[in-house]
C-alpha cells in the first residue's frame, strides 16, 4: 500500500503503474481521492483481470491497463460512464474478455486494444457513436465488420498487423476519417468507393498483396501521405486481361451516345432511356466514346512527385482503345487527363 501512496502525484491522476501488483483493492484511498481522480494508470502490472472496485472511480475519463496479462475486462469497466479514453494494449484479451454491453461507455472516444489476440471487432464497440479513434492493430482480425459505419464520429483507424484479406466498401463511409491503417494485412485491392474517404490524409497499405489501386484514388484530395512498400505492385505494363465483346444493344447505346443522337421518352420505352443513362465516359482523353458493362480492366501508370510511378486501375471501352500510356509504356505518364493530378497532391508516397 505504500506504492500506492507513493504514487499519488498529481491531483487528479492517479498512476499504480509498474509496481508489479496482481490485484488492487483501492481500499486505502479516501472516498474524496477516488471520487476526484479523472486518470488511473494501471499498466505495467500482472492484473489477471480489471479490478472490481474500479467501478467506483466514479469521475474517471481515463484509463489505461496496458501490459497487464489480463484475460478479461470486467463487467466493472461499465460502471466508468466518464470513460473518454480506455487503453487496453498488450494483454491477452479476445471477444469473450468484453462486458456484453457497452451502451453505459457512450462517452468514450478512445479505445486502443492493440496487441491483444481479437479475432473480430467487438460488436458492442460498433454503438459507441462519439469513437473517435480505434486501433485494434497486432490482433488476429480476419474481417472488417460491414458495421464499421456505425462509428460516424471515427478520425483514426488502426488496423495493421492483422490477417485482414478484403475491404468492406462501408470502410467508404466514415465521414470524418483521415487517418487509416491497414498495413501489415493480406489485402488484395481497395474498393474504389474510397474515394468517399473525402477526409482521408494518411493512407497506410505497406506489406499488403496489391498489384494495382483504384484510379479512384486520385479523387482525395487531402491525402497526404500513402504508403506502399512491400507490395507487389505491377511495375511494368500489364496486357489488358479479360475483354467479353459488346452486347448489340450495348453497340447500339454506344452508337447513340457517341453520335449525341436525341431521343426522349417518347421515342424510347423507358427501359432504354434508363440503360442510355448508364452509359460510362472512356477516360481515355483521345477517345471521347462510351461503355456500358462491356469494357476492359487496365493499368495506368501515373506519376507522383515526378518519381515514383502508381499503377492504378481503370476502364476502357475496347482493347483497340490504348491510351498514350499504354501504346507505349516507356513514354512517361504524361497523357492529357493527367494534368488532372497537382504534383504536390501528394506529398510523401512511401514505396520503399
Ligand atoms: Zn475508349
Amino acid at each position: 500500500m505504500n506504492a500506492m501512496e507513493g504514487a499519488e502525484g498529481g491531483e487528479h491522476v492517479l498512476d499504480l503503474s509498474h509496481l508489479n501488483l496482481n490485484s488492487v483493492n483501492f481500499e486505502s484511498l479516501s472516498e474524496k481521492r477516488r471520487t476526484e481522480t479523472t486518470q488511473l494508470h494501471l499498466c505495467y502490472n500482472r492484473l489477471p483481470a480489471l479490478p472490481v472496485a474500479i467501478s467506483r472511480f466514479s469521475s474517471l475519463e481515463f484509463l489505461d491497463v496496458s501490459n497487464n496479462g489480463l484475460s478479461v475486462l470486467s463487467d466493472a469497466v461499465t460502471a466508468l460512464t466518464r470513460l473518454r479514453t480506455l487503453v487496453a494494449k498488450n494483454n491477452r484479451l479476445d471477444e469473450s474478455s468484453m462486458p456484453k454491453d457497452l451502451s453505459s461507455l457512450h462517452r468514450l472516444e478512445v479505445v486502443n486494444f492493440s496487441g491483444n489476440r481479437f479475432e473480430e471487432i467487438p460488436k458492442q464497440l460498433l454503438q459507441l457513436q462519439r469513437l473517435q479513434s480505434l486501433s485494434f492493430g497486432g490482433n488476429r482480425l480476419r474481417h472488417i465488420p460491414h458495421e464499421i459505419d456505425n462509428l460516424t464520429s471515427l478520425e483514426l483507424l488502426y488496423l495493421g498487423g492483422n490477417m485482414i484479406s478484403s475491404i468492406p466498401v462501408e470502410l467508404a463511409n466514415l465521414p470524418v476519417l483521415s487517418y487509416l491503417a491497414l498495413c501489415d494485412n493480406r489485402i488484395q485491392s481497395i474498393p474504389p468507393q474510397f474515394t468517399r474517404l473525402h477526409s482521408l490524409r494518411s493512407l497506410s497499405l505497406h506489406n499488403n498483396l496489391l498489384t494495382y489501386l483504384p484510379r479512384e484514388i486520385l479523387s482525395l484530395v487531402q491525402l497526404q501521405e500513402l504508403s506502399l512498400r512491400g507490395n507487389p505492385l505491377v511495375v511494368r505494363f500489364i496486357k489488358d486481361m479479360t475483354y467479353d465483346p459488346p452486347s448489340l444493344l450495348e453497340l447500339a447505346g454506344r452508337t447513340v451516345k457517341t453520335r449525341n443522337l436525341r431521343y426522349s421518352e417518347k421515342d424510347l420505352p423507358g427501359d432504354l432511356v434508363k440503360y442510355l443513362d448508364l452509359a460510362s465516359k472512356c477516360p481515355n482523353p483521345k477517345c471521347g466514346g462510351v461503355y456500358f458493362d462491356s469494357c476492359v480492366r487496365h493499368i495506368k501508370f501515373v506519376d507522383f512527385c515526378g518519381k515514383y510511378r502508381l499503377p492504378l486501375m481503370h476502364y476502357l471501352c475496347s482493347p483497340e482503345c490504348t491510351s498514350p500510356c499504354s501504346s507505349n509504356p516507356q513514354s512517361d505518364a504524361d497523357s492529357d487527363d493527367d494534368q488532372t493530378v497537382p504534383a504536390d497532391r501528394l506529398q510523401r508516397v512511401l514505396l520503399g
